[in-house]
């Protein structure tokens, strides 16, 4: 099966990149959740417990101010009491503004406020029938010393106004008591005595009636004591006020207790909920980590795994291809062989290929390089090698090795006459001729330059390479390609120079060569169309 490599990279690239991005968004919504949590923390849970706080602080101030207010009897301290109260009111409005969670607490604060407008209500109810009892126990306390000090003016003779100015002293101490007097049973007692004293006297049980302007004064003092608004009926209210503030100021206290433990138990809740949240944030976080790591791992093994494959599938094969390669450059022949099915047996088909090819056109231009361009037999190149590789060859086997030099007999004149293109095409002929008159297969002949040609015949003596030498004689004859003007022949011929090396006379090439050349120089001029050795 076909595995591409573009479509294996491409595949483990992207699976990379997914990897990678996987980890940025678990890594981003890691630090998403962090940041919910921290702003649920900062906005929600610690604005709570601040809230809490300065409300726990507003109720301490209010347990004091509770106090401050029960005992506010006076104008100034109710003035005092109602500048707190007002402060205090604003202070839990701007707080009540601010959201509480806890939809219990800002029920039991609004009833802390309510109750503490009644109770201050109260107060202020209290301080008032203060006020007129102060004034009504003051104007008491003037006709009591009215009438002491018209006694104390009177003449000693009127006993009824002596006896009268030895009670008043007596009186005023109980009316003073009787207002200060902090038990109900106490305040009665005392104006029911007043009462008495004050009856007797206005009924004249004395030895001495009272003036008219005294029973007078008397009836004053018993309207201003013991009428329905008198100051019986004040102190006696003034008291039952005093209790009911007293009642309602341990119910507020109570009130205002209860709320300062519901504050505690919020608060305390909400730092717990604050630790639940960074609990649970943490655990969430590690969670994540772990989730991250192990993706980490996998997306390392992964990449392991590619370069793993990059070595095996594609370096080691482009270095095998290189080396080879290269062993082809120096010359050395080795077939590429890459296994598998992809872009790198691609290259390497195509390596082959282009291999073969560079291989063929080397052959060709080897064979082109010791090929004579015209006759398309061996060239002069190829003499040189042959003649030392086949004279190796004789001496290594101890064998004759027979060179015939052969030059065509007045060729000068038939260019002259014929043409310089018959001439070539005669040239032809001659190789032609030539190369069919050897037989062996060792027999090599070659263009030796011009209009001359050359055989190497290896294991030829003397005696075989003068019957060979007869033989293309022969042929060339029967060829009988027409020369009408040489001066030995109606055709062409040739004279030849043979040089043999035997192994009692090694001769070296380039000495056969020169023989060679001596003895078709004695041809020529033994007359031409002969040969010499
Ligand atoms: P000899 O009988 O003494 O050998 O006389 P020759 O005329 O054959 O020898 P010479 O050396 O005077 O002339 C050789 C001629 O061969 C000269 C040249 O024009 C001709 N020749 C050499 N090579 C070629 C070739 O490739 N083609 C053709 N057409 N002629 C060639
Ligand atoms: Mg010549
Ligand atoms: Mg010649």
């Amino acid at each position: 099966m076909r595995i591409p490599l573009i479509r294996f990279f491409g595949l483990g690239l992207s699976s990379i990149l997914v990897i990678f991005l996987l980890i940025s968004w678990l890594t981003f919504s890691k630090l998403l959740t962090l940041e919910s949590t921290l702003k649920d923390i900062s906005t929600n849970t610690i604005p709570e417990i601040v809230l809490s706080g300065e409300l726990f602080n507003e109720a301490s101030k209010l347990l004091e101010f509770t106090v401050l207010l029960a005992n506010a009897d006076s104008d100034a301290a109710k003035r005092l009491a109602e500048q707190e109260l007002n402060t205090y009111i604003k202070d839990i409005k701007n707080l009540s503004n601010k959201k509480l969670n806890d939809s219990f607490l800002e029920r039991q604060l609004e009833v802390i406020n309510l109750e503490l407008l009644e109770f201050s209500d109260l107060i202020w109810e209290r301080a008032t029938l203060s006020d007129k009892l102060v004034t009504k126990r003051d104007n008491v306390s003037k006709i009591f010393s009215t009438i002491f000090n018209e006694a104390k003016s009177a003449s000693i003779t009127q006993n009824s106004q002596v006896i009268w100015a030895a009670e008043v002293p007596e009186l005023m101490i109980k009316v003073n008591q009787a207002v200060n007097a902090s038990r109900m049973q106490d305040v009665r007692r005392l104006f029911e005595g007043v009462k008495f004293q004050l009856d007797m006297l206005s009924k004249g049980n004395g030895p001495q009636s009272l003036s008219s302007r005294n029973q007078a004064l008397i009836r004053q003092i018993q309207f201003l004591l013991f009428s329905p608004e008198g100051l019986e009926s004040l102190v006696i209210s003034h008291l039952q006020l005093t209790g009911r503030v007293i009642g309602r100021e341990s119910f507020m206290r109570n009130l205002i207790e209860d709320f300062s433990r519901l504050l505690e138990i919020s608060m305390s809740k909400a730092k717990l909920d604050i630790f639940h949240q960074v609990d649970a944030s943490v655990k969430s976080s590690q969670k994540q980590t772990e989730t991250i790591g192990g993706i980490l791992v996998i997306a390392i093994l992964f990449m392991v795994a590619i370069l793993f494959f990059i070595q095996q599938r594609v370096l080691r094969r482009l270095r095998h291809i290189n080396s080879i390669v290269q062993h082809k450059v120096q010359g050395k022949s080795s077939l590429l062989e890459i296994k598998g099915n992809d872009e790198i047996t691609d290259l390497a088909d195509t390596f082959n290929e282009f291999a073969e090819t560079i291989e063929k056109q080397k052959a060709k231009l080897k064979i082109m390089s010791m090929t004579d361009d015209l006759t398309q037999i061996a060239n002069r190149r190829s003499l040189d090698i042959r003649l030392q590789h086949d004279f190796e060859l004789s001496v290594r086997q101890k064998s004759c090795l027979a060179v015939l030099l052969m030059d065509i007999d007045y060729f000068k004149r038939y260019n002259d006459n014929y043409g310089h293109g018959a001439g070539d095409e005669c040239l032809k002929a001659v190789a032609k001729t030539l190369t069919e008159s050897f037989q062996r297969e060792s027999d090599f002949i070659a263009r030796f330059g011009g209009e001359e040609f050359i055989a190497v015949l290896p294991n030829t003596d003397l005696g075989g390479a003068e019957k060979i030498a007869k033989q293309i004689f022969q042929q060339l004859h029967k060829a009988n390609l027409p020369h009408g003007h040489s001066a030995v022949s109606d055709r062409i011929t040739i004279s030849m120079g043979i040089s043999v090396s035997t192994p009692s006379q090694i001769l070296p090439p380039e000495v056969m060569l020169k023989k060679a050349d001596n003895a078709l120089y004695a041809a020529k001029h033994a007359g031409k169309n002969t040969f010499k050795s």
